[in-house]
């Protein structure tokens, strides 16, 4: 099976519950959500006039619009080359796609595989993947996004936003322990003090984009 990969590339996990672990990020191509503070852009259109090598995806050096269309064999020997053994499958919406063979294969092989999404499409992967729902106040979740995710990380920009926390969690009915984070949105100042006095009194956690602070990809 072939998945359009824009990026995939080796760094330490910057966001949620996996925060500070080595990491493979494999970015995939599309997302229709656009939100307007997305660091992302480039992910969101899958033109086939972008659709280029394997190698120029492998060899980019900065993030542009380019993506390949990349089998699973070809995808693991790629992420052979590095030492971490945690792969995030990111976007761009990787749940556009189904990701029940790269995971299944990925975990057989000894890696732990982690999805990042905003719900908007059934989440299809192993049992085992980490699934982290970020969801996004433009487009709402669903269901099936909501009761299958492990953590949920609300990006938050102004104290209204958690409002709309508070209307996700409220409406989650089974008991499942999931670990609820707030993300300032772009390193925002303000937006970081609503987080951490939101997370202090709802006992949450903060989730700082460490990646950004440290200046990695
Ligand atoms: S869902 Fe994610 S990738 Fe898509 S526009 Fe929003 S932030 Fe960007």
């Amino acid at each position: 099976m072939h998945y359009p990969i824009n990026e995939i590339f080796q760094t330490i996990q910057g966001e949620g519950y996996y925060t500070g672990t080595p990491s493979i990020f494999i970015r995939l191509q599309g997302c229709p959500v656009h939100c307007h503070w997305c660091d992302t852009k480039y992910t969101w259109i899958c033109s086939d006039k972008d659709n280029v090598s394997i190698k120029e995806v492998i060899n980019k050096n900065k993030a542009n619009k380019k993506w390949s269309l990349i089998n699973v064999k070809d995808i693991l020997k790629i992420l052979k080359k590095w030492t971490a053994k945690h792969v995030v499958i990111s976007g761009g919406e990787p749940c556009l796609y189904n990701l029940s063979h790269i995971t299944r294969t990925l975990e057989t092989e000894g890696y732990r595989c982690q999805i990042e999404t905003s719900g908007i499409q059934n989440i299809i992967c192993s049992f085992n993947t980490w699934i982290t729902l970020s969801p996004k106040q433009n487009i709402k979740p669903l269901n099936q996004s909501i009761i299958r995710s492990n953590e949920i990380k609300f990006p938050i920009f102004k104290k209204e936003d958690l409002l709309y926390v508070n209307n996700i969690l409220l409406n989650i009915k089974d008991k499942k322990k999931r670990i609820i984070s707030l993300q300032p949105v772009s390193q925002n100042q303000e937006a970081l003090n609503i987080c951490i006095s939101a997370c202090i009194k709802n006992n949450w956690k903060l989730s700082v984009q460490l990646h950004k602070y440290l200046n990695v990809q």
